[in-house]
């Protein structure tokens, strides 16, 4: 298999969820993807005012300080809230081969609740699997099964799972083989935002 995913820690992240997330990706797309050397704390995108930590910041570090990296797709994974200037928070973003998802709020825990382990790993995958689908060209799918469904809470997030839905799998496939970037690698896309869900 062909490493075309590149995993990097930004910040402290446990191991288990790592390599969980490389087993996910291995499957999801059929690559093998690596883990890089983790980047250091994020503090220069930390905003005092939000209280949370700009996707954008953290995404040019990200691109610029791997122009060099070989890898086709680079996902950055962070654990802290982040935000875009439009919305209260998002839980990932994509721009050009580079994304970025926080885990943040993908614990059951940041909502008062018990841990929950499996859960909190598949929304982990469930979220990585959704932006690296836009970097590789696929738009927001209709079908609330689908992983490239726009998630507006985590319910929906919980529901609609890690998996492709069919048409989305054959898009994914005929990107995967193009040669040549997708249209649109330009934009960024908030990969789901809740308002409902904010404390
Ligand atoms: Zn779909
Ligand atoms: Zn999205």
């Amino acid at each position: 298999m062909k490493r075309t995913i590149s995993i990097v820690p930004v910040g402290r992240i446990d191991s288990n969820v790592l390599h969980g997330l490389q087993q996910g990706l291995s499957v999801a797309f059929s690559v093998a993807p690596d883990i890089a050397e983790p980047l250091p704390e994020p503090f220069y995108a930390f905003n005092s005012r939000r209280n949370q930590y700009s996707a954008e910041s953290i995404l040019e570090v990200i691109a610029s300080r791997l122009q060099g990296d070989t890898a086709e797709k680079i996902l950055g994974i962070v654990d802290h809230d982040l935000y875009v200037p439009e919305l209260n928070f998002v839980f990932g973003v994509a721009l050009g081969r580079a994304t970025l998802i926080s885990i943040a709020r993908l614990r059951q825990e940041f909502y008062g609740l018990s841990s929950d382990d499996d859960l909190f790993c598949r929304r982990v995958l469930t979220e990585a699997v959704h932006e690296l689908g836009h970097s590789y060209g696929l738009k927001h799918c209709v079908n609330p099964n689908c992983v490239m469904f726009f998630s507006r809470t985590l319910l929906d997030t919980d529901k609609k799972g890690s998996d492709f839905c069919a048409p989305c799998n054959i898009k994914m496939h005929r990107f995967q083989s193009a040669t040549s970037s997708p249209e649109g690698q330009k934009w960024m896309l908030p990969s789901s935002l809740s308002l409902s869900f904010v404390p």
